[in-house]
């Protein structure tokens, strides 16, 4: 554990705390990070607590945040006025956004230290929006910081990254995860280890699945599609693809599905890793004894290609239904 991790309250991601503590304790923070990872991984909730150290008051707190004071309090809660966080507005990052952005930045801040404008899912943004903030990269006002978060930063311009500190979040270890987990929210080992498995070490992931049931349940239901579509032939199939075709949860109903694959295929090829689905051990053993590691790895790579194929716009029913004819049957 860093010796900055209590004050932060991040899980996991030590070694990031500690760089951006070192950083602020020295004076040498650079004037833009960007934080890579997957959704829910802790991206937004680290920047949040950077801002806050920046502009904590609270003495000798440095260079971790209090957590207490007016400036951690109102940071937090997202309504204090020298940081600004500016995320799409349904799905896309405006250049309205980065405007209105960079008319509050060339003003001096009103009480903080630091102005700092956290951009979060950067690869949302689009193109004009993404050149607007190039010009803010290049000349970052004074007393100003920017703290970007993107998925990858393959997604970003080139130009935008090489004007950025990058920090790659990585998941968090199921250790480090189930022991928060048991710590924080008083779980049983037993739930904590299962959350913790699911998340694929995503902490956010993890504590929204404590706040809203509905996410195991809704979770439970998609499992139980998937497993039944592969006891059907075509037309059952074809059908199970008209029905989540304009199902509003199918990007999560596909990384299901290819966290699943990638499960059997282990177990097929006896690797001791521990499944991700620990949830649904019985019948991950049952199929891997039912498919090769051929059909499993034909079905995870399907999944893979739609995935892509669906980010590139194409027709959504038509990729599902060759992903489908794609899964072995049983
Ligand atoms: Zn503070």
């Amino acid at each position: 554990m860093s010796i900055y991790g209590e004050n932060w309250g991040i899980i996991g991601h030590e070694w990031a705390v500690e760089l951006l503590a070192n950083r602020l304790e020295s004076g040498r923070a650079s004037h833009a990070y960007l934080f890579t990872g997957p959704s829910q991984i802790g991206k937004a909730t680290l920047a949040l607590r950077f801002a806050q150290a920046m502009n904590c008051t609270t003495p000798g707190a440095g260079p971790s945040p209090c957590g207490k004071c007016r400036a951690c309090d109102l940071i937090g809660r997202g309504i204090y006025p020298d940081v600004q966080v500016v995320s799409a507005e349904g799905k896309s990052i405006k250049i309205e956004a980065i405007r209105e952005l960079q008319q509050s930045l060339s003003l001096r801040p009103y009480e903080a230290r630091y102005r700092v404008a956290i951009l979060l899912d950067m690869q949302l943004a689009t193109n004009h929006a993404a050149d607007a903030l190039l010009k803010t990269l290049e000349e970052p006002p004074a007393s100003t910081r920017l703290l970007l978060t993107s998925d990858a930063s393959e997604s970003l311009l080139e130009t935008i990254v090489s004007r950025c500190q990058v920090i790659p979040f990585r998941p968090v270890s199921a250790n480090t995860l189930t022991e928060a987990l048991r710590h924080n929210y008083g779980l049983y080992e037993a739930e904590s280890e299962m959350l913790s498995a699911l998340s694929g070490g995503r902490p956010g992931w993890a504590i929204s699945a404590i706040e809203d049931p509905d996410i195991l349940k809704n979770r439970a239901e998609i499992m139980n599609g998937l497993l039944a579509v592969l006891n059907e032939k075509r037309v059952g199939r074809f059908n199970y693809s008209e029905e989540i075709t304009r199902h509003t949860d199918l990007p999560l109903i596909l990384e299901i599905w290819q966290s699943w694959w990638r499960d059997v295929l282990l177990l097929v090829e006896g690797s001791p890793v521990t499944p991700v689905n620990i949830d649904h051990r019985e019948e991950l053993e049952s199929l891997s004894f039912q498919v090769t590691s051929e059909e499993a790895r034909r079905a995870l790579l399907a999944v893979r290609r739609t995935i892509d194929a669906l980010e590139k716009n194409a027709n959504t029913r038509l990729a599902l239904d060759v992903m489908l004819l794609e899964m072995p049957y049983l």
